[in-house]
């Protein structure tokens, strides 16, 4: 006897809902994304019970004729693609004609459609997959589908779901996904009876305004860059809008909403620092590249997307998500380019992707010419990259604070007019200054933080401390708990100028110091360095590095700080200015606070 006989259909279509339809916000995305796909303009999502009861999408697309509205409850049934090859050309959001089957497997479904070019419309009602009702019916242009009593035949799957409140949550989710980037269409969305959201049709400022509140008024940065293969568009908030948890953040391709980690980390790693560890910056950000780059097919809702040359679009991202940052931050990044974790200068598209021509908007960015500039050609990467390169400051330099970048370094060296430079030491912490048409105000031990932790990390990742032998070396006693770890790390002290080698148990001889310090103070800082290291390791697991550079920086702020001298006071302005990250200090905290003019009009309003 054979044992193998093909599924009934509504066995089948549960199956394939299981996969497309996990929750109420799943038949919400397939229901918003048909009304989209069917051009509509004005969209109402209705719902009962967290969607327990009721999901209704009423919409005022093209609707469907009679057959077609019979049609679309067939598994594989849809009107957006004919043939493989059109996968490659995608411009809907659905394509795989299942999301209708799968919701009527579960389901009972009243869809009433018609078509603007036909008198009557159509009233479907399904039960079970079984058509209980077909006929002719009065409505109005498009389509309302009313989803109701969802899983009430799959009791595993409706007992699965979570409270009303977090239900509800991922329908809203849903709904800003798609309203996100459809700012033309106009949304309304009501729960029992009441109405939660009204989205006017508006550009993507006010929508993301709309659907997060006014706190992102003044917060939003434009992003934007053009080239033939690639566009992106959207907006990145200031840092001090990062939040802890990752829900502000929103990246579609293609008016696709997509989750893709690097990319993510595209846009994230150029936060690194700006922001406290641990919190997400928020993004809203559009990519668009030819349809048959990408394919979107890997998963069933269609969330996953997979790149032909992800490793170009991640520098393109990259890139312009710093080229904003750099063109509306406070001061210049000086090394706007150099990121440690990636590479520009080693990415190139792939050879079978054309040579991206770029449209920059000098607009965005203080480092390029007054003029629209077009590059093309193969040059433009470093044509492009260049432009969001250092911003070199006119004059001389005057160096008299003993925290001293490598020659390496020295080329992005900023250089300010002293005669334009008025500075202020305010209560022994705070340095005020004019600068750039700004009054700036530096918090000195968060500003110097940020300066020893950078000028440490540079020393040990690239350039070392040059070091004072001593004639007669100190030796300095540590506790038994701290010389594993000194030597772990004895390298990376000779790097920061401290030359130690272990001679008993718990004993260390000082052979070397940094040039500008004696070895008195040695066993002091070494203890408490090796303290706040032990404290950083076990608390953040950031790289030994970073770990070693902001522990000794930690450390050092404690020491005098001489900025009498105006000379001294620019000194240490222009060590702060060079630094990568000057915002925030290495433990979180904000170093600068800025008032342009306008800010200080506005305040005696
Ligand atoms: P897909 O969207 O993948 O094509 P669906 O099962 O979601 O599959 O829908 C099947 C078909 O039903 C669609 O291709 C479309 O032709 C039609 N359809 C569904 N919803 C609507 C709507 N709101 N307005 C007009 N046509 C619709
Ligand atoms: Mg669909």
């Amino acid at each position: 006897m054979n044992s193998i006989h093909l599924l009934p259909d509504l066995v089948a279509n549960q199956i394939a809902a299981g996969e497309v339809i996990q929750r109420p916000a799943s038949a919400v995305k397939e229901l918003l994304e048909n009304a989209i796909d069917a051009d509509a303009s004005k969209i109402q999502l209705i719902i009962k019970d967290a969607g327990r009861t009721l999901i209704q999408v009423v919409d005022n697309g093209k609707g469907m004729n009679f057959t077609d509205a019979r049609m679309c409850f067939e598994r594989h049934a849809t009107s957006k693609i004919s043939t493989a090859d059109d996968l490659y050309h995608l411009k809907t959001k659905g394509f795989r004609g299942e999301a209708l089957a799968s919701i009527a497997a579960i389901a009972q479904v009243e869809l009433k459609t018609k078509r603007e070019d036909e008198e009557t419309g159509t009233l479907i009602i399904t039960e079970g997959f079984q058509i209980k009702e077909h006929t002719p019916t009065v409505t109005q242009n498009g389509t309302s589908i009313a989803v109701k009593n969802l899983f009430y035949n799959v009791p595993a799957r409706r007992n699965f779901l979570k409270s009303d409140a977090i239900e509800l949550g991922h329908i809203e989710e849903e709904l800003n996904r798609l309203s996100l980037i459809h700012c033309e269409v106009e949304f309304s969305f009501f729960h029992n009876g009441k109405l939660i959201q009204q989205l006017p049709s508006s550009n993507q400022k006010q929508r993301i305004i709309n659907v997060f509140g006014a706190h992102f008024k003044d917060k939003l940065f434009p992003v934007e860059l053009n080239t033939e293969t690639i566009k992106i568009s959207g907006f990145i908030a200031k840092p001090e809008n990062a939040k802890k948890k990752k829900n502000e953040q929103y990246l579609f391709v293609n008016q696709r909403f997509v989750k893709h980690y690097l990319l993510t980390h595209a846009i994230e790693s150029t936060y690194k620092e700006l922001i406290p560890e641990g919190h997400k910056p928020a993004f809203f950000i559009e990519i668009t590249v030819p349809p048959s780059t990408i394919d979107v097919n890997i998963s069933p809702t269609k969330i996953d997307i997979k790149f032909q040359d992800d490793r170009m679009i991640y520098a393109f991202l990259n890139a312009a998500v710093k080229k904003t940052l750099g063109a509306h931050s406070l001061i210049p990044q000086i090394d706007f380019n150099y990121n440690p974790q990636y590479d520009f200068d080693k990415i190139k598209p792939k050879s079978d992707v054309k040579p991206p021509t770029l449209t920059l908007n000098p607009n965005y960015t203080p480092y390029n010419s007054k003029s629209e500039k077009k590059i093309s050609s193969s040059d433009s990467w470093e044509q492009f990259l260049s432009g969001l390169k250092k911003e070199t400051i006119q004059v001389q330099s005057n160096e008299s604070y003993n925290i001293k970048f490598s020659a390496e370094k020295k080329e992005d060296e900023v250089v300010i007019d002293e005669n334009q430079l008025k500075c202020l030491v305010f209560n022994d912490a705070y340095l005020v200054f004019v600068w750039k048409e700004a009054l700036h105000i530096l918090d000195l031990f968060a500003a110097r933080e940020r300066i020893l932790f950078e000028h440490f990390l540079h020393a040990l990742e690239h350039t070392p401390v040059v070091i004072q032998q001593s004639m007669f070396p100190e030796t300095i006693t540590l506790p038994a708990s701290s010389v594993e770890i000194i030597n772990d790390i004895l390298p990376e002290l000779r790097a920061l100028g401290y030359d130690l080698e272990q001679i008993d148990r718990t004993s260390f001889a000082v052979n070397g110091t940094p040039i500008e310090e004696d070895n008195s103070g040695v066993q002091q800082v070494i203890e408490q360095f090796v303290e706040m290291y032990k404290t950083h390791q076990f608390l953040h697991k950031t790289d030994k590095n970073s770990a070693i550079a902001k522990s000794l920086a930690k450390q050092k702020i404690h020491s005098k700080l001489q900025i009498i001298s105006e000379i001294e006071q620019q000194a240490f302005i222009k060590q702060w200015l060079q630094c990568h990250t000057p915002h925030i200090s290495p433990s979180g905290r904000k170093v600068s606070k800025q008032f342009t003019s306008k800010d200080i009009i506005k305040f005696f309003e």
